[in-house]
């Protein structure tokens, strides 16, 4: 029996291969119809046989995509169309294309494949991308979420990469960030005096850099990182000198599991965590002994640790270092730097040589943070890798801007059913924190096209955060006690309603 369906699904699935998944499926099971975004996720309508129309259902609903969050998939019968094929219509209205914006996701297999693969003509391409996975969420500067509106408009794609990018059943079909060595972005490695060194590989000579002990401000995904070899004392030593940071942790990557393992420990659970595709610093014990220098994280029993997520990050590795020091490109308590030329100026002091690149970071998100609890997992930075991922609200809500606290801030704005957290802004007594606060809030007011009606501010009147809100004219404001803005979080977070009590366990 013939018979067309329409499946509504709202969550996160946009950006992220959703469509192209789609696609492949309803070609596979020989269904007719289409998939569009919509404001708040993707419809789908098919038409053909009906158990085919049910594994069709069945294989959306246990997608194995990684980023891909369901909240909700709703099925109506609809009457048949006798539609010819199926197709990935674009969206028309601009309502349409308000998008969830996806998080930046890490490297995927396909194309650390192709990386290394001498075959292969991005072979050693430090930008490798594809729907899957690359850059999102730092690179955007308006929407739609098209390549123009991205930091990548000023790469025009060779006639290869369009070749892909229009080309539904391949893998780059509409990967915003597509690129190769013909047409995409470069690295250059330069020096203090921003020369760039003579060199064939840069990359290559970077390593060889770092190997001999150098500190090397390296430019990712969501800003600079300052990198050392992580075995050698001397380096990292000078790099905390230089950082003055005396005794905090440093960030640590390595190539894959086996390294890690060769200086911490990492539960199946934890592996889970480094390997997604979000690539977070996870919180593991150490190793004893092991060969990492006593400076990375002195009178400490754990190690940060995270896996490679670019491929730039997975070229530095390559070579046979068990594991460098990554720590944020920033000077103590400043914001990490994202732009190359503010890199030059604040981390002169601390980088002897710098591994820059001309694709340009619109939004700086450090590294997150997470540690495995017996209950789960407990993010301790949320950023790259899950910002700007909504908190799914079970009503609709007026817009809202939420400023949140000074210290290890993080800004909140509703629409409809969505709460959208930004990336970890840090102290905003920090002049260049208070401007990425603003910046922040300006960018996603932006990107998810929100005029907040209302105005949520902390009740200390001497907040950095409070005194912004406190500016902002024509509209509504709420000043919330500190620790009610955390239990109600809390409780938005898991979906609570009603009366509870609520226990804030804070500083
Ligand atoms: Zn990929
Ligand atoms: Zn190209």
């Amino acid at each position: 029996m013939i018979r067309r369906c329409k499946i509504a699904i709202r969550g996160t699935v946009q950006g992220i291969g959703f469509r192209p998944f789609v696609y492949k499926l309803a070609h596979e099971k020989k269904l007719n119809g289409y998939v569009l975004n919509t404001s708040t996720g993707v419809d789908i309508e098919v038409e053909g046989e009906s158990p085919q129309i049910d594994l069709f259902i069945e294989a959306v609903r246990s997608n194995r995509i990684p980023l891909a969050r369901i909240e909700d998939m709703r099925l109506s019968a609809l009457e048949i169309r006798k539609d010819q094929g199926f197709v990935i219509r674009e969206s028309v209205s601009k309502a349409e294309k308000l998008t969830s914006i996806p998080p930046d996701i890490g490297i995927c297999e396909d194309c650390l494949k192709e990386l290394q693969d001498p075959a292969d003509r991005r072979y050693r391409y430090p930008f490798i991308n594809c729907t899957n996975c690359g850059p999102r969420y730092t690179i955007i500067e308006d929407i739609p979420y098209d390549r123009p509106s991205t930091s990548m408009r000023s790469f025009r794609m060779c006639s290869d990469c369009t070749r892909e990018y229009t080309d539904p059943f391949n893998r780059r079909f509409h990967a915003q960030p597509n690129a190769c060595p013909v047409c995409g972005p470069r690295v250059m490695l330069c020096g203090k005096d921003r020369k760039a060194l003579p060199a064939e590989d840069p990359i290559a000579s970077a390593v060889d850099l770092i190997e001999k002990g150098h500190i090397l401000a390296v430019k990712g995904l969501g800003g600079f990182h300052l990198a050392a070899d992580a075995e050698n004392s001397l380096a990292v030593k000078r790099l905390r000198e230089r950082k003055h940071r005396e005794e905090k942790p440093l960030a640590l990557m390595a190539y894959d599991m086996d390294s890690i393992r060769r200086f911490a420990h990492a539960s199946p659970e934890e592996e889970a965590l480094l390997t997604f595709p979000s690539r977070p610093i996870v919180i593991l014990r150490k190793l004893v002994p092991n060969r990492i220098s006593p400076e990375v994280s002195p009178r400490n029993r754990n190690f940060g640790v995270m896996l490679p997520y670019t491929p730039l990050h997975y070229l530095l590795l390559e070579g046979g270092l068990t594991a460098l020091v990554m720590t944020s490109g920033n000077a103590s308590r400043e914001p990490i730097c994202i732009d190359n030329d503010d890199a030059f100026e604040r981390l002169g002091g601390i980088a002897d040589f710098f591994l820059v690149h001309n694709r340009d970071i619109y939004l700086r998100a450090d590294d997150s943070i997470v540690r495995r609890i017996d209950l789960g997992n407990r993010m301790i930075r949320h950023a790259r890798g899950y910002a700007p991922s909504p908190v799914y609200l079970k009503a609709d809500f007026p817009q809202i801007l939420a400023c949140g606290p000074e210290t290890a801030n993080t800004v909140c704005l509703t629409k409809g059913k969505h709460a959208f957290i930004s990336q970890h802004i840090g102290d905003l007594t920090n002049l260049e924190s208070l401007r990425s606060f603003e910046q922040t809030i300006s960018h996603l007011k932006r990107i998810f096209d929100i005029e907040p009606a209302l105005v949520a501010y902390d009740l200390h009147p001497d907040y950095l955060s409070t005194r912004y809100a406190l500016k902002v004219e024509n509209v509504k404001k709420i000043g919330i006690q500190h620790h009610h803005a955390h239990i109600a979080s809390c409780m938005a977070e898991h979906g609570i309603e009603g009366p509870v009590i609520g226990l804030a366990f804070d500083g």
